[in-house]
């Protein structure tokens, strides 16, 4: 249950410590009660709220001005600042509600037309809301037990059963000036009320200070969520399911794959999403139940939520151990039933409001997979944990809701309108994605030169990057420069199963694989007459079973998700051109050469492309400062002429090499080709 959160200590010192930075009382205090509100995912998630306050500020020419400070755009309300609550002058925004009607574009534009500082995000859509109602302080929240009760055909009954006359009760209005304007008629229609509750959309409480609002919502969700512990049934009946259920690293990438779609403009590109894997009691007992094409198709649990998870999940077949096939043939059908339902949906609705609406991709964002769990979907990793999230809060929503009755969301239209809503729409046109959006890469020896400055490269052109690191301390410290979502996995390229537990893991992180630096490698010397064997042998199995055991896997998970893929090998220089004593390196690295072209030959149907890297004389691991001084000396020129001792005469970096496997990645009509990133070298290019 709910329990207030309010400190006075903790109340004095926001209010302390904003004073230093000349904030004053009322808006530190909103700070601070926001924050308590925008940190309990009870009551919000990822910016499924908003707050207020009206209070006196000086404008810019110094002039006291009446203001309504409201969260801005763009906020988390768990970390919220006082510039994260624009600051709009009162009075305009007032007289607004005596138009009859306002379009959303108008609305806008007279929200920023009377920013106090014109460098403010854009204020909520919700501040119309919050403008007409007289009260200083306004919370706003999408509780999810408040949820439970209004997602019912009876949701306003029972509401008024609930909050016995101390709440407004206000009907379904998608969010805007109609909405502000219906709110504020239901409170003067009652104006001793505390609070309005709207139905199909959340809670909104207010009072005269900061503590009385915010616990006032407190008290309210708490009646909920009391309402929702009484008289409970038993939902979610098992359906009939198969008992052995194969493993998440094998249901993931097929999962993915069936969630794509080719790209229209470019043969073999592919518009792919990264996913989050959830599971939990309340997950497993939604996603087995026997009702679950009812329940879970029936809609979202607050308006805002289409914009992330879309309308419905993607029911998918429980995956049977043993029986992958199955499953891939089972949920491609539902994936591509799933897509001709949004189209047939989004042309319906789009006719009704004058076809002028561009289309969204059709492809899901939440995945309900029985007897597993759930998966969120996302162009990002952090779209597919929000996505997630969300899903995860309309299991709990409709659990309640099917515990004392029926759930139930808003119409089809009403979510089209703000799935579609038109500044949503505004917003994507200026949206310019990056070049790999959406992929997936692994980089082996990730924590070396070569492997971080192309993991780097990767994350800056839009890819999601696992590293892989027979070190994962020093993996996970370039995990953590890259920031985001990139994450460090253990990987020994010379132990098969340390190879296959490695990519299990990108697979259960990210949803699969499209793209595999397989840079792991370290040189070995010795005389080739004379060398023992055992060097050789230990070589061969790091230069290239180390290369083919990676290459295996991935080629393993890029068929399971039948979106083709690309292999990208670091060979050197040494698999075309001997050097004395370095044997024990280029025999491997030679065999490595042919082995990109016999994967580049034999999976060229399937679309995955296989190329390699040819570097020479980069600053690593392999070749240290003392080497490279040694070896200068040894010519008898200094360090940046041997470093430089190529056709160019320009020294060659991790960051070049990067690159090359970057411009790799991109030519989708490119395989089995060498690159050579050596500042030119007639002796080792390819003929
Ligand atoms: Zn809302």
């Amino acid at each position: 249950m709910m329990q207030s959160r309010w400190r006075d200590a903790d109340a004095r010192a926001a209010v302390e410590r904003y004073a230093a930075h000349g904030i004053g009382e009322d808006l530190a205090l909103r700070v601070y009660t926001t924050r308590l509100l925008g940190s309990d995912p009870r009551l919000v998630l990822h910016g499924g709220g908003n707050t207020s306050v009206k209070t006196v500020l000086r404008d810019l020419n110094g002039d006291e001005v009446e203001a309504l400070c409201v969260k801005g755009s763009g906020w988390d309300m768990a970390t919220i600042e006082p510039a994260g609550l624009p600051a709009v002058r009162l009075a305009p925004l007032r007289k607004l509600r005596a138009r009859e009607t306002l379009s959303d574009e108008d609305m806008v534009r007279i929200q920023r037309a009377n920013l106090l500082d014109p460098g403010s995000p854009n204020p909520s859509v919700e501040t119309l809301l919050h403008a007409f109602l007289p009260h200083k302080f306004v919370d706003h929240t999408h509780a999810t037990a408040v949820l439970s009760l209004v997602d019912q055909p009876n949701g306003a009954e029972l509401c008024a059963e609930v909050y016995d006359g101390r709440m407004g009760i206000v009907p379904y209005i998608m969010p805007g000036f109609a909405l502000a304007k219906k709110s504020a008629e239901v409170f003067e229609a009652s104006p001793e009320i505390e609070g309005l509750i709207l139905l199909k959309h959340g809670i909104f409480t207010f009072g005269a200070d900061a503590r009385e609002s915010y616990e006032r919502m407190i008290a309210m969700v708490t009646r909920a969520e009391e309402r929702l512990a009484r008289g409970r049934k038993t939902v979610f009946a098992s359906a009939p399911l198969p008992q052995s259920v194969a493993p998440l690293a094998a249901v993931a990438p097929i999962v993915r794959g069936a969630c794509s779609l080719p790209d229209e403009r470019v043969e073999g590109a592919f518009r792919r999403l990264v996913l989050e894997f959830r599971t939990s009691d309340a997950i497993l007992s939604f996603v087995d139940g026997a009702e679950i094409a009812r329940y879970s198709q029936a809609g979202v649990v607050t308006p805002d939520h289409t914009i992330r998870t879309k309308n419905w999940p993607l029911i998918a077949p429980a995956p049977e151990d043993g029986k992958l096939d199955s499953f891939r043939a089972g949920t491609r059908a539902a994936a591509a039933a799933f897509m001709a339902r949004y189209r047939a949906y989004f042309e319906r609705n789009n006719a009704r409001c004058g076809g002028k609406k561009r289309m969204l991709d059709p492809l899901p964002r939440v995945v309900l997979v029985p007897r597993l769990g759930l998966f969120g979907l996302g162009r990002t990793k952090k779209d597919a944990r929000i996505a997630a999230d969300l899903a995860e809060a309309a299991v709990e929503t409709i659990a309640g809701a099917e515990a004392i009755g029926r759930f139930e969301s808003i119409s089809e239209a009403d979510m089209f309108d703000v799935e579609y809503w038109s500044l949503e729409q505004a917003k994507l046109s200026g949206a310019v994605e990056k070049p790999l959006a959406g992929q997936i890469v692994a980089i082996t020896g990730a924590a070396g030169a070569i492997g971080a400055a192309t993991a780097r490269a990767f994350a800056a052109a839009g890819a999601e990057v696992a590293l892989l690191d027979i070190d994962v301390a020093a993996a996970q410290a370039r995990a953590a420069e890259l920031g985001g979502a990139a994450r460090a996995v253990p990987c020994d390229v010379t132990d098969a199963a340390s190879v296959r537990a490695a990519f299990d893991a990108v697979a259960e992180t990210f949803g699969g694989v499209d793209i595999v630096v397989s840079n792991a490698g370290a040189a070995w010397q010795g005389r080739i007459g004379e060398v023992d064997e055992s060097v050789l042998r230990q070589s061969f199995e790091l230069n290239f079973y180390g290369h083919q055991r990676v290459a295996q896997n991935a080629v393993r998970i890029m068929r399971a998700q039948g979106t083709g893929g690309c292999l990208l090998f670091n060979v050197s220089k040494q698999a075309v051109n001997p050097g004395p004593n370095f044997g024990p390196y280029g025999l491997p690295k030679a065999a490595t050469l042919f082995l990109v072209r016999q994967y580049a030959l034999e999976y060229g149907a399937d679309g995955i492309r296989a190329n390699a890297v040819n570097a020479d004389r980069v600053r690593s691991g392999l070749l240290t400062d003392a080497l490279i001084a040694e070896r200068a000396r040894a010519r008898g020129v200094s360090v940046k002429d041997y470093m430089s001792g190529n056709l160019l005469g320009r020294e060659v970096t991790a960051e070049d090499v990067a690159q090359a496997f970057l411009h790799q990645a991109l030519e989708l009509k490119t395989t089995a080709d060498v690159t050579t990133v050596d500042g030119g070298n007639i002796a080792a290019a390819l003929r």
